[in-house]
C-alpha cells in the first residue's frame, strides 16, 4: 500500500472523503457540468484582450482589493435585470460562487455551528461546510423534488442551523422554489435562531420566473448568490458574486483573503459585463433548447423533472450508473449525481442535444 491521505495527520472530518469530481473526459459531446456551450463572441474576446493588456501594465501593483468598479457594474446588471435597485454596497464578488459560499460559511458557519440544505441539491454546499468546519444537516425533499415545507420548517426549528441554503433553480433537479416557500423558510430561520438564509441563484437567468432579489428589502439576513459561470458563458473566468444588505458585505470582508480577486479576473469580468446583451441572447436560445429536451424526453417516455435551469433531470432508471455508461459509450457525457434512478443532461447546442437525444432514443429501442 502506498502512502496516502489517510496516513497524513489530516483533520478527522476529511478522513476517507473524496474531492468534488465531475469527470473531465475527452468525449465528443460534453453535457455534464452545466456549462454554456457557446464560446464567447469574437468582439468580446477582443475586448477582454484589450482590458487585460491594460491591466497587465499595472501587474506590479496589487489589484483593487474591494473591486469597486466591478461591483458597481454587477450592481447595475442586477438592477437592470431584476428591476430592483441594487447598489455597489450591496454586492460582493469572489472567485466563483463557490468562493462566495466559502466566505459566507467562514463568516456565519464554522466550528460549533451548522448549516442545512434540502437534498438532493448542490453538493458543494455540504462539502464547503465540511471544509470550513461547519456541521452539515441534510434536510428533506418530497418525492417530486419540491421542498417539503412542513418538514423543512420542522428541521429548522429542531436543529436551529446558523445557515440555511436554498438553491433555486435547484441543481441537480432543475426545479425552481416558489418565492412563498423561500419566505416561509426565512421566517422559520429567523424564529429559530436567527440565521442567515443563502439563496443560490446560479441558474436564475434560465428560469421562467424572476430573481428573488426584491426579497432583500427589509431582510438583512438574506443573501442571494450568483455567478458568471452559466448565463454569461464564462465558467473559466471564475467570477461569482452576492447581493445582500451592506452589513453582510462588510462581514465577509473579515474572512476574505486580501487581494483575492486578481486584476486579470476583474478586467475580464468587466469586459464580459460590457457584452451582457449579446450573452443574454444565448440564454434565450438555451432556454428554448432546454424546453425542447424536456418535450422530446417526455415524448420518448422518460420521466422529466420540471426545469427552470440550463439542464434537465430525467429518469427513471433501475441502474442509473449503467445507463450513464451506455450514453457515454455513444459519445455523450451526461452526469450521474448519485440521485437513485435519475441522470442530468445540460442543454448544449442544437447539434449536441440532437446527439444526446439520438443516444437515449437508441436506449429506448434496445429496451423494447
Ligand atoms: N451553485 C450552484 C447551484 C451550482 O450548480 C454551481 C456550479 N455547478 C455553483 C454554485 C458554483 O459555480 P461557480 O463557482 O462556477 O460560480
Amino acid at each position: 500500500m502506498s502512502f496516502g491521505i489517510d496516513d497524513l495527520p489530516v483533520r478527522d472530518e476529511l478522513r476517507g472523503k473524496s474531492p468534488y469530481g465531475a469527470p473531465q473526459l475527452d468525449v465528443p459531446v460534453r453535457l455534464n457540468t452545466n456549462e454554456n456551450p457557446y464560446p464567447l463572441p469574437e468582439p468580446l474576446v477582443e475586448r477582454i484582450a484589450e482590458r487585460v493588456r491594460e491591466a497587465a501594465r499595472q501587474l506590479n501593483r496589487y489589484p483593487d482589493r474591494d473591486a469597486v468598479e466591478l461591483r458597481t457594474e454587477l450592481a447595475a446588471y442586477l438592477t437592470k435585470t431584476a428591476g430592483h435597485p441594487v447598489a455597489v454596497e450591496n454586492v460582493w464578488a469572489a472567485n466563483g460562487s463557490n468562493e462566495v459560499i466559502q466566505q459566507l460559511l467562514q463568516t456565519f458557519g464554522g466550528p460549533g455551528r451548522t448549516a442545512i440544505g434540502f437534498e438532493p441539491s448542490y453538493s458543494m454546499h455540504g462539502l464547503i461546510a465540511r471544509g470550513t468546519g461547519t456541521g452539515w444537516i441534510s434536510g428533506p425533499r418530497n418525492e417530486d423534488f419540491t421542498i417539503d415545507l412542513a418538514a423543512a420548517e420542522k428541521a429548522i426549528a429542531e436543529h436551529r442551523p446558523d445557515v440555511v441554503f436554498v438553491t433555486t433553480p435547484n441543481n441537480p433537479t432543475g426545479n425552481a422554489v416558489p418565492p412563498e416557500t423561500v419566505l416561509a423558510l426565512y421566517e422559520a430561520a429567523q424564529a429559530a435562531k436567527p440565521s442567515m438564509v443563502v439563496v443560490d441563484e446560479a441558474y436564475v437567468e434560465f428560469s421562467h420566473g424572476d430573481s428573488l432579489l426584491p426579497l432583500l428589502d427589509g431582510r438583512p439576513n438574506l443573501v442571494i448568490s450568483r455567478t458568471m459561470s452559466k448565463a454569461f458563458g464564462a465558467a473559466g473566468l471564475r467570477l461569482g458574486y452576492l447581493a445582500a444588505h451592506p452589513a453582510v458585505v462588510d462581514a465577509v470582508q473579515l474572512v476574505r483573503l486580501p487581494y483575492h480577486l486578481s486584476a486579470i479576473t476583474q478586467a475580464t469580468a468587466l469586459a464580459a459585463l460590457e457584452h451582457t446583451d449579446t450573452l443574454l441572447g444565448y440564454v434565450e436560445q438555451l432556454k428554448a433548447e432546454r424546453d425542447r429536451l424536456v418535450a422530446e424526453l417526455r415524448a420518448l417516455g422518460y420521466e422529466v423533472t420540471e426545469s427552470d435551469a440550463n439542464f434537465v433531470q430525467f429518469g427513471r432508471f433501475e441502474d442509473s450508473h449503467a445507463t450513464w455508461r451506455k450514453i457515454l459509450d455513444r459519445g455523450v457525457l451526461v452526469r450521474d449525481n448519485g440521485v437513485p434512478g435519475w441522470l442530468r443532461v445540460t442543454a448544449g447546442t442544437p447539434e449536441e442535444n440532437d446527439a444526446f437525444l439520438d443516444a437515449v432514443r437508441e436506449l429506448k429501442k434496445e429496451q423494447s
